[in-house]
């Protein structure tokens, strides 16, 4: 296989485009879509101070270190979950590639947020489901820490494989509020909400975990245990299937749902959801006291017990 661009040895073959390329002709792509998906949809300007959130994953090391090379003034933010081996792995390996790269690293305990639990512990206390509870923090802290430490926008690694599972999954259930809110920016709605934006959208996980390869970049490759069985990973297969078999569905399927811009007549969308600052902690919930503050106080009462 030959590279497209020069000829060279090509080490990947993108089916979507039918193309092949060399290491460095795919290099060269893997920045002009991360550039496209900034440019397209204004996702932050040159000089904004970016908060990467680094799960230790190859997509969000791969994007911390592609804003980097691109000359943004990225940092990163990784949460210590607490679940055992896991998360010791993910720190660990955030750890030294910030300290490899020379980049700003914050790193965050959860259990600094939850009364002293691990997400797992305080899931089993609260008797919740561990990924819905995980989700609430890591949303919560993310905002939170972004915000204080004076960040103008938080970017998540989430690639065109995870967004594509998502919205196939909104449109099974028919989550309508969600569809309307799942866009590639996250606009600032409260004055303490960071917009979150998501510049790997025209990238696929392989063209993601190539990238982390051909750049020698060491990421945890297990998922994490509490993935196990995720109907998102069930999503995510059977659009490889489709794809497999139709190169170019993922990209069709997610992106023209983006051009669409789809509203539902009756179902409020993120401009209108009012949002209310929470009594307690003052970040932006819909209620009176955010589901945060809720479940602190139920973990500090369940403490004793
Ligand atoms: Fe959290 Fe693991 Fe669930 Fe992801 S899979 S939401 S990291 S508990
Ligand atoms: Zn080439
Ligand atoms: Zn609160």
């Amino acid at each position: 296989m030959r590279c497209r661009k020069c000829g060279e040895n090509a080490v990947i073959y993108i089916s979507q485009h039918n193309i092949a390329l060399c290491e460095q002709h795919f290099d060269d792509f893997f920045l002009d879509r991360v550039r496209k998906a900034i440019g397209k949809y204004r996702l932050f300007p040159k000089n904004a101070h970016i908060l990467v959130a680094v799960s230790g994953g190859k997509d969000s090391l791969a994007i911390w270190d592609v804003l980097n090379r691109l000359g943004y003034r990225a940092d990163g933010l990784h949460i210590d979950l607490g679940i055992g081996e896991y998360s010791m792995k993910s720190r660990d390996i955030t750890e030294s590639f910030a300290s490899e790269k020379g980049y700003r690293l914050i790193v965050v305990d959860v259990r600094d947020y939850l009364e002293g639990f691990t997400v797992p512990l305080a899931a089993k206390k609260l008797r919740r489901a561990t990924c819905s509870l995980c989700g609430l923090v890591k949303r919560y802290i993310m905002n939170r820490v972004g915000l204080e430490e004076g960040y103008d926008v938080l970017v998540t690694g989430h690639n065109m494989d995870d967004e594509a599972a998502t919205l196939l999954g909104n449109i099974i259930n028919w989550q309508v509020g969600y569809l309307t809110r799942q866009k590639p920016l996250l606009e600032k709605r409260h004055e303490k909400f960071i917009p979150k934006a998501k510049p790997l959208i025209y990238l696929t996980e392989r063209e993601v975990a190539a990238y982390a390869i051909i750049r020698g970049i060491n990421y945890v490759e297990e998922e994490c245990p509490n993935a196990h069985g995720a109907t998102s990973l069930e999503y995510k297969a059977l659009l490889n299937e489709l794809e497999r078999k139709h190169p170019g569905t993922k990209h069709r399927f997610y992106h023209t749902f983006l051009g669409l811009n789809l509203s539902f007549d009756g179902v409020d969308t993120s401009r209108d959801v009012k949002l209310n600052s929470c009594e307690i902690c003052g970040y932006p919930t819909t209620e009176r006291v955010c589901a945060m503050c809720r479940v602190r106080e139920r973990l500090s009462r369940l403490r004793g017990e």
